[in-house]
């Protein structure tokens, strides 16, 4: 007896730690690494024994609090009234324990209830005063969440004024991500190697609780409101029941979801339930459930609450979506960006509304947490309702005959070596003249910043990957004016235009190619460091790690990155082809524009305070480029370089007629 009570302890211990893990994992970081649905399981068995031997409930259990603990980095705020979870029903029976409870309560009172869609994404609170939206917060633990008004403020849907100036409204509702939406980030998010959102609900998550809120802008979130928290109005009459709390609402311009009924029964209901759930898969966004609620604001507050959530309402949520097949075979493909992403062909299964017939793998890591190997028998699941993904592998069918996956060395589109770079979970392509990501490493390298090359932009860059005239940037510099011509689009006038921009890139300051040539984790400003410890991109093609971390602000990441990218031998040859193609590669003193003088016979006077320069660096510019500078203006002033609060200098120059630049035409005119 008491060996076995010592077992059920360590038990519920064992479940308490697990669960623990995945909260943070899923309310802190945001990235759960289990399904809800498993998750739910864990749960449920620690209630069940809690309920068994409930001499053994600790405070701290998990059982016994609502939500996340509010992440550091925002100001917390206390909810005025407590933003509460909901109890969870998984059958038609916990449906009718709930309405059997429900029922006792009101002694006999008749009563009917709101069926809504259960949305999958994030709690929040929206305060108005006088009708003004003045602050947001997530629910957090409940009790206190965090302010998020900077971040809510950026979502479209949510109005920044009442169309009543209410004294005091605190609305609740739900920020979701519509599914193509998180289908597009997940995909965006895999390109760059960054871990993809389990689901929309920590997709939204993750986007609001952004500390810049130009991040959570470009999310494309989106909420429904369904619910009133703090409350003060003098000359209206309140709502008296959650349906007409929802055209209340509606009224004051929020958004409601249309998708709900007044039920006046459980059968009703349940029926509307099942509705939704054969239904679901049309919605645009993802839900994972119904809620139900009893109707009457006045039987909600007899019903009351208890410590985690409200006695008059429960959350059915839906068995998950799940199916059994096959993993054929595992490929992986290069992205735009140089990620190698795994990927299952599975044998096709029907699952949620469509066959699938592959599931994304991510990346190696999981590949591994999973243990899936080609052959297994495999669990499968779509994520947010779109993605399929494997949620576990059913281990006990092994035959022996699996194979477990490795990622390949080389890369398969181009061959060069695949790395993983520390503290990084994707394997990337190292090959600039990778086919697979030609198109973006082309962008890039004419881009402004980077080489600068005036009318080549995404467009034109496209027709000329796909006529296939250029294979990799060395091939630019082998342009003719005839080969543009032939180009849809290109009038002589034009091809010839291109081809000068062109031939002028090649004499671009050492720090844009190093920049251009989209090495990983060197900027602008690593690039500028590189070239001028260096002098010479031939003497980066052999630095040695030693000797890169040596330099101020070059850390082991860049070094990496630099000895990665140089040692790959395509890469190598690039560059000589670059060097044999006339571009420079060597730093400012030598550059043929200095030689030249790009400014020779140029006078120029300085006034006000520039952004990125010093006025003797300026200067310096101005001087290694064979022009001069002057500190009066006069007639034979060519240009005033006019930065933050000009002085009388400025007025001169406009008496005077004198050309004024600004920061950014100064910096293009010498080339920088
Ligand atoms: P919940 O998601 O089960 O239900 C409460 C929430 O429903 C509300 O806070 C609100 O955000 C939402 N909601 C959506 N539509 C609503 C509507 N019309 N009316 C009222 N509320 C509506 O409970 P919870 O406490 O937010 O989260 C617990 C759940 O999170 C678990 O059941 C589990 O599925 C998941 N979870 C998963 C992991 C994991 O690792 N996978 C970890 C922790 C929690």
């Amino acid at each position: 007896m008491g060996g076995e009570h010592e077992e059920i302890k360590r038990r519920i211990e064992a479940l308490r730690r697990e669960i623990e893990k995945h909260d943070y994992r899923y309310y802190v970081l945001d990235a759960p690494t289990i399904t809800d649905a498993q998750y739910d399981r864990l749960m449920a068995e620690l209630q069940q024994l809690e309920r068994e031997y409930p001499h053994l409930i600790t405070p701290d259990s998990p059982t016994q609090r609502v939500g996340g603990k509010p992440r550091e980095g925002f100001v917390t705020v206390r909810h005025a009234v407590p933003m509460l979870s909901l109890a969870n029903a998984f059958s038609e029976e916990d449906l009718r324990e709930f309405d059997r409870r429900v029922k006792s309560a009101l002694g006999g009172e008749p009563y009917d209830y709101v069926v809504e869609l259960k949305i999958d994404g994030l709690a929040v609170s929206l305060t108005y005063r006088n009708g003004i939206f003045v602050r947001g917060a997530t629910r957090g633990d409940g009790e206190n969440g965090e302010d998020i008004t900077a971040n809510l403020k950026t979502i479209r849907s949510i109005p920044l004024r009442l169309n009543q100036p209410v004294d005091l409204l605190e609305v609740r509702g739900e920020v979701y991500m519509p599914k193509k939406s998180f289908v597009e980030l997940n995909a965006r998010r895999e390109e760059r190697g960054e871990p993809a959102f389990a689901n929309p609900r920590n997709a939204a998550a993750g986007s609001l609780r952004q500390l810049d809120p130009a991040v959570t802008a470009g999310r494309n979130l989106t909420i429904f409101v369904y619910g009133t928290g703090e409350m003060e109005f003098a000359h209206r009459e309140a709502p008296a029941s959650h349906s007409e709390v929802l055209k209340f609402l509606e009224g004051l311009g929020l958004r409601v979801n249309t998708h709900y009924q007044v039920c006046r029964n459980i059968d009703e209901a349940i029926s509307y339930c099942r509705i939704w759930q054969n239904r679901k898969a049309e919605l645009p966004y993802a839900i994972d459930g119904m809620v139900i609620k009893v109707n009457s604001l006045a039987q909600q507050a007899l019903l009351g609450t208890t410590m985690k959530s409200p006695r008059w309402a429960v959350a059915f949520k839906f068995p998950p979506e799940q199916a059994e097949t096959t993993v054929r075979d595992i490929i992986v493909s290069v992205g735009r960006t140089g990620v190698i992403t795994p990927t299952a062909i599975l044998e096709p299964v029907f699952l949620a509304g469509s066959t699938v017939s592959r599931a994304t793998l991510h990346n190696e890591d999981i590949i591994r947490d999973k243990d899936i190997r080609i052959g297994d028998r495999v669990i499968v699941h779509k994520a947010g309702d779109v993605i399929p993904e494997v949620v576990e592998v059913l281990k006990e069918k092994r035959t022996g005959a699996e194979k477990i996956f490795t990622m390949p060395r080389a890369c398969p589109a181009c061959g060069a070596e695949v790395v993983r770079q520390t503290n990084e979970a994707a394997h990337r392509c190292t090959g600039a003249a990778c086919p697979a990501q030609l198109l973006e490493g082309l962008i890039h390298f004419a881009s402004r910043g980077a080489m600068d090359i005036a009318g080549l932009g995404p467009a034109v860059v496209k027709q000329l990957v796909d006529s296939g005239l250029v294979r990799d940037v060395s091939d630019l510099y082998r342009l003719t004016a005839e080969q543009v011509k032939g180009l849809e689009r290109f009038a002589d006038k034009s091809a010839e235009n291109l081809i000068n921009a062109i031939a002028e890139s090649k004499s671009n300051p050492l720090h844009r190619l190093i920049f251009a040539l989209g090495i990983r984790h060197v900027g602008e400003r690593a690039a500028r460091i590189l070239a001028e410890h260096f002098g010479d991109i031939r003497r980066i093609m052999d630095a040695g790690y030693e000797e890169l971390v040596a330099i101020p602000e070059i850390g082991p990441k860049i070094a990496e990155s630099v000895i990665a990218f140089m040692h790959e031998p395509q890469n190598r040859a690039l560059i000589e082809r670059l060097v044999k193609n006339g571009v420079n590669v060597v730093a400012e003193k030598t550059t043929a524009a200095a030689q030249n003088g790009k400014l020779a016979g140029k006078t120029f006077v300085l006034t006000g305070t520039l952004a990125s320069l010093k006025r003797d660096e300026a200067k310096k510019l101005i001087e290694s480029r064979g022009g001069k500078v002057s500190s009066s203006v006069s007639k034979k002033t060519d240009y005033v370089v006019a930065g933050d609060s000009p002085g009388s200098k400025y007025d001169k120059a406009v008496q005077l007629g004198v050309a004024i630049i600004d920061e950014r035409e100064f910096l293009d005119l010498i080339g920088e």
